[in-house]
C-alpha cells in the first residue's frame, strides 16, 4: 500500500477524445487516479452526422468493453468484416445514365469500416463515463487558461471563463482544433514559431447531410449507398455516401477543394447551414446515381476543413494534447476521431504503469509523444494524399503508386490504379494493431525509468 497521493488529471473537453480517455483511465487505472473532465457545453453532445471506425480502433472499443453496446447501434450489415468500399469516376453525365458505364474500382480488401451515427456513438461513450467518486464531469466549464508552476510539483492552476479555478497535476487538452491547452503550451514553450501551432484551412469544404433510407429507396431501391460505402470521385471534388444507424440513414459528405487555398485562413464561419442548391450546384453534371442522392438531401451543413500543422511536440512536462487539439486532419481516411481514441487509450495505458507519479510524469508524456506523434502525423499525411487521389489532383505515379500492377490507359485503368493505391494507403487500418503501439510506448517508458533509477 502506497501513501502517494492520487494523481489529479484534468481532462479538458468531453468530445470523443476526452470521453475515451476518461473511460480508458477508469478501465486501466481505476480509482488510483482522480479525474475531472471539464466540458464547455451543457452536456456531452455531438452533432448528428456520420462517423466511420476502422478495425484498429474497434480493438480499443473491445478492450474497453464498449463493443457490444456499439455493435447494437452500428449499421446492421457491417458485421465482423465491416463494409467494403466502391470507388467511381462520377464527374460527367453518362449517356442514358447507365451505372455500368461509369468506371468503377473497389477496395475489396479494405473492409472493416463500421459506420455510426455520431451522436449515438458519443452517447454510448458518455453512458460508460465511470460512476466512481474519483471521476467527475463538470459541464458549462470552458477553460480560459492555465499556469504550470516551474517549481517542482506544485499544482497546475486552471482558470475557467466563468472566473472559477481548479488545480491538477496533469492537464490533458482534448479540446479540439481550437485548443486552449495547445495555445498555452506553445506560448509557454516560447517556440520560435508559435504561429505554426494554429489551425490552417486545408482548402477543402465538406457538405454534410443525412438522408432517411426510405426517401432514397423510393427514388432508387437499387442505389448502392443503401448497402455500402461509395466514393464518387472527380476533378477537385469527391463525395462519399454510406448507410448508418442500422441502415436507417444514409450519410453523405461532399468534399470540394480549392488546392491553391491550402494553408490559408478560412474566411467566415467554420460550420453553417447552407441552401441545398449550393450542394447541387457543386456537383452539377455528375453521374445520375449521385444526383439522385443529392436530390434527397434536405438540411445541408457546410464545414470548412481546417487542420493543425505537424507540431514538434504533443506534450509539455505536465501537459498533453489528444485528438484534434494535436492533429486535426482532413477526413479522407475517416480517421480523426479514431486517432483521438488511439491517443486516449495509449496515454491511459502509460498512466496505468504503477511507476507513473507526479515525479515521473515527464517520462510518461515523452513516451506518449514518441509513439503517438509520428503515427498520427503519418495518418494526417496519408489522408491528404488520399484526398488528392480522389480529387484527381495527384496521379497514382505521383503518389508513389507505380508498383500496383494495373496496366492500361483507359479511365477505368486509371481509377483501378487510384483505387489500389488508396487501398495501400489504408492498409494500416486493419493490418496493424494499436496494442503493438501501446506495448512500444510502455517499453519506451520502462527504458526511461530504468535509466533514471541507475
Ligand atoms: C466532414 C467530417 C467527417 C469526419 N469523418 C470522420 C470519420 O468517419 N471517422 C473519424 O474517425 N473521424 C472523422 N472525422 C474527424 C472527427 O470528427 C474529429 O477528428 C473528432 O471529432 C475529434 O475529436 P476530439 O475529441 O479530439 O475533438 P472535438 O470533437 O472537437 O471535441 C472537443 C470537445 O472539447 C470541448 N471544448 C472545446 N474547447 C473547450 C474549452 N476551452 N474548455 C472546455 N471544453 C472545451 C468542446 O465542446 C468539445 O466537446 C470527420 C470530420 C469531419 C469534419
Amino acid at each position: 500500500m502506497t501513501n502517494e497521493p492520487k494523481l489529479r488529471i484534468a481532462v479538458i473537453g468531453g468530445g470523443i477524445g476526452g470521453l475515451t480517455l476518461a473511460v480508458s483511465l477508469h478501465k486501466l487505472c481505476g480509482s488510483r487516479v482522480e479525474v475531472d473532465i471539464y466540458e464547455a457545453a451543457q452536456t456531452f453532445t455531438e452533432i448528428g452526422a456520420g462517423i466511420g471506425l476502422w478495425p484498429r480502433v474497434w480493438e480499443i472499443m473491445e478492450t474497453l468493453g464498449l463493443s457490444a453496446d456499439l455493435a447494437a447501434i452500428s449499421s446492421s450489415d457491417a458485421g465482423d468484416a465491416g463494409q467494403s468500399i466502391e470507388i467511381r469516376k462520377s464527374d460527367y453525365t453518362v449517356d442514358g445514365g447507365s451505372p455500368s458505364e461509369v468506371p468503377r474500382g473497389a477496395y475489396s480488401q479494405i473492409g472493416g469500416v463500421r459506420p455510426f451515427h455520431r451522436a449515438r456513438f458519443q452517447a454510448v461513450l458518455a453512458a460508460h463515463f465511470p460512476a466512481d467518486p474519483s471521476y467527475t464531469a463538470h459541464f458549462h466549464k470552458r477553460l480560459a487558461s492555465y499556469t504550470v508552476p516551474s517549481a517542482g510539483s506544485a499544482p497546475i492552476e486552471l482558470t475557467f471563463t466563468d472566473g472559477s479555478q481548479a488545480v491538477c497535476d496533469l492537464v490533458v487538452g482534448c479540446d479540439g482544433i481550437k485548443s486552449v491547452v495547445r495555445g498555452v503550451l506553445y506560448r509557454d514553450r516560447t517556440l520560435a514559431y508559435p504561429a505554426d501551432s494554429e489551425p490552417v484551412w486545408s482548402g477543402t469544404v465538406a457538405y454534410r447531410s443525412l438522408i432517411p433510407r426510405a426517401v432514397l429507396e423510393k427514388v432508387n431501391p437499387e442505389h448502392p449507398c443503401l448497402s455500402q460505402v461509395v466514393l464518387f470521385c472527380g476533378q477537385n471534388k469527391h463525395m462519399t455516401g454510406f448507410p448508418m444507424a442500422q441502415g436507417t440513414l444514409i450519410n453523405i459528405v461532399g468534399l470540394v477543394s480549392q488546392p491553391e487555398r491550402e494553408g490559408t485562413k478560412y474566411d467566415g464561419a467554420w460550420v453553417k447551414e447552407v441552401p441545398k442548391l449550393e450542394l447541387l450546384d457543386a456537383y452539377a453534371g455528375w453521374e445520375p446515381m449521385m444526383t439522385q442522392l443529392l436530390n434527397c438531401a434536405e438540411k445541408v451543413t457546410l464545414w470548412a476543413i481546417n487542420t493543425i500543422p505537424h507540431l514538434p511536440t504533443y506534450v509539455g512536462e505536465r501537459v498533453a494534447l489528444v485528438g484534434d487539439a494535436a492533429h486535426a486532419m482532413t477526413p479522407h481516411q475517416a480517421s480523426g476521431a479514431g486517432q483521438a481514441i488511439e491517443d486516449g487509450f495509449v496515454l491511459a495505458s502509460l498512466l496505468a504503469d504503477p511507476r507513473a507519479t507526479r515525479e515521473t510524469l515527464p517520462h510518461v508524456l515523452q513516451a506518449y509523444d514518441a509513439i503517438r506523434r509520428p503515427f498520427s502525423q503519418d495518418i494526417v499525411q496519408r489522408s491528404r494524399t488520399s484526398g488528392m487521389l480522389y480529387d484527381f489532383l495527384l496521379s497514382p505515379s505521383e503518389a508513389g503508386g507505380d508498383a500496383v500492377g494495373v496496366a492500361g490507359d483507359s479511365a477505368a485503368d486509371d481509377l483501378a490504379r487510384r483505387s489500389a493505391l488508396a487501398q495501400q494507403l489504408m492498409l494500416w487500418t486493419n493490418q496493424t494493431s494499436i496494442m503493438g503501439d501501446r506495448d512500444r510506448a510502455l517499453q519506451a517508458l520502462d527504458a526511461a525509468l530504468t535509466v533514471e533509477s541507475t
